[in-house]
């Protein structure tokens, strides 16, 4: 016996029915969720591609977990316990797995890509949709796949466990991550750091506008990101796509640079500072009371010019050579030697191979920040190791790449400098059991009724 729920979703003007079907078991979960979810992914994914054209779009409660589409309708897991608490876990895997299934009608049953000869083509796109979809149903969605971050344990898994996106379907190992995941973080990756947002977002549409019940191949999708958007793609899919390298960006080194004031007043009072504190030795210091007296000091006659001459003070001479220079300069200069910039040249090394843009963090003295952004054609000379100047007007104190963890960079220990200070490894006073097999305890929802007064455990018991 299946519970059938339904509403109405309004397409272009056109009437489609969201439906679920779902024994009681599946409740309450099910029926507070199901079909509203249905009817999200048919508006979430219409706005990125093309209107949903059929009918109907069905979401069956069949299996415990996991989930299997068909045209229209999809078989779906997320199965409360039976005494109708669930986990956060099982809550997301649900919503997750309906959107996901019934996001299949789109890729690739209207955009009609070979799954079995490129299953990334429709489970990558249909996994990046997926993840959109979800932080529009609820902004703090525990998405898995979607975030640069979350790719980041794949990516530095052995390379030998890894082959391209672009390997035929039946030669690919580390599925998941392989076929699912990295093109949909690829996809983010494009949208949020390479293209912005806008141009992906008309591109992608103009991909599935172009190939709705067609079969594009990938050439199909690669060239038409391209064309749609006017930005030149190949060096993303050359190394997202069609090899394992990773980002692992390091800020080696960074240099500090800045004007020299030029003015005599002030490059001779520090030049005298420099002096007085490089005098400072030890055994100056003991000798100010070994030495009673000095010949000089005894003998007065021993004096003469240059025990008096202060060689820091600034002369006449100093000043006109200064005012002339300072007179000679062209506008821009004047304004630029006025500025008071500061110059730092980050030292970049690309050690995973995969070449990305460089965002980059400064932190100011101030306590400010401001972030620098720069397009992958920064290493288009170099693809190994760059330099980077960034004038600033204040000083920095630390500069971080990649400081929103969009490019997933493998290592991050190595993206600031000066470098963070070490985190110590904590170790527990006692050991604790901890086995993979012990029984889980109670999901939060149990314990919250286990702490409260059995009324409310009574009420909830007969739903
Ligand atoms: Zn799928």
């Amino acid at each position: 016996k299946f519970i059938w729920d339904a509403m109405n979703v309004d397409i272009d003007g056109k009437k489609t029915l969201a439906m679920s079907f779902f024994s009681k078991e599946g409740n309450p979960l099910w029926g507070q969720y199901s079909t509203q979810v249905v009817a999200h992914t048919l508006r979430s994914y219409g706005a990125r591609t093309i209107a949903y054209p059929y009918p109907v779009a069905i979401s069956c409660h069949a299996t415990a977990g996991g989930g299997m589409e068909y045209p229209m309708i999809s078989f779906n897991g997320g199965r409360p316990e039976a005494d109708g608490t669930y986990s956060e876990q099982t809550k997301a895997g649900m919503i997750g797995v309906i959107i996901h299934e019934v996001g299949h009608n789109f890729f690739p049953m209207i955009v009609n890509s070979d799954e079995r000869q490129w299953s990334w083509m429709d489970e990558g796109l249909n996994t990046f949709c997926q993840y959109l979809a979800e932080q529009e149903w609820d902004r703090n969605f525990p998405s898995r796949r979607g975030e640069p971050q979350e790719i980041v344990n794949y990516m530095k898994s052995a390379p030998n466990t890894q082959v391209p996106i672009m390997a035929s379907s039946d030669n690919v190992l580390q599925f998941g991550p392989n076929a699912y995941a990295k093109p949909a973080t690829g996809l983010n990756i494009l949208r949020e750091t390479v293209m912005g947002r806008e141009l992906f977002d008309y591109a992608f549409k103009e991909y599935a506008r172009r190939w709705a019940f067609k079969s594009p191949t990938p050439a199909d999708f690669f060239r038409t990101m391209e064309d749609a958007s006017g930005v030149d793609l190949d060096w993303f899919w050359k190394g997202w796509f069609y090899s394992i390298d990773a980002a692992d960006q390091e800020l080696t080194d960074v240099q500090w640079l800045a004007i020299d004031p030029m003015d005599p007043a002030i490059t001779k009072a520090a030049a005298k500072a420099e002096a007085d504190r490089r005098k400072r030795t030890l055994a100056v210091e003991r000798n100010k009371t070994d030495i009673k007296q000095t010949v000089v000091e005894k003998i007065p006659e021993m004096n003469d010019f240059y025990n008096s001459y202060d060689r820091y003070a600034v002369t006449e001479a100093d000043k006109k050579k200064y005012t002339d220079f300072v007179a000679s300069l062209s506008e821009d200069e004047k304004k630029l030697f006025q500025s008071g910039k500061n110059f730092y040249t980050l030292n970049l090394k690309n050690n995973g191979g995969l070449v990305m843009p460089v965002i980059a963090k400064a932190d100011y003295e101030d306590g400010s920040s401001e972030v620098f952004r720069f397009p992958a054609e920064i290493w288009r000379f170099n693809d190994k190791e760059i330099k980077k100047v960034i004038p600033t007007d204040k000083k920095v104190t630390r500069w971080t790449i990649d400081p929103f963890y969009e490019i997933a960079d493998i290592n991050a220990d190595n993206n600031s400098y000066p470098r963070q200070a070490a985190q110590p490894t904590r170790f527990q006073l006692y050991k604790q059991r901890a086995s993979p097999f012990a029984p889980q305890g109670p999901n939060p929802m149990q314990q919250q009724r286990q702490s409260k007064p059995s009324a409310v455990q009574g009420s909830q018991g007969r739903n």
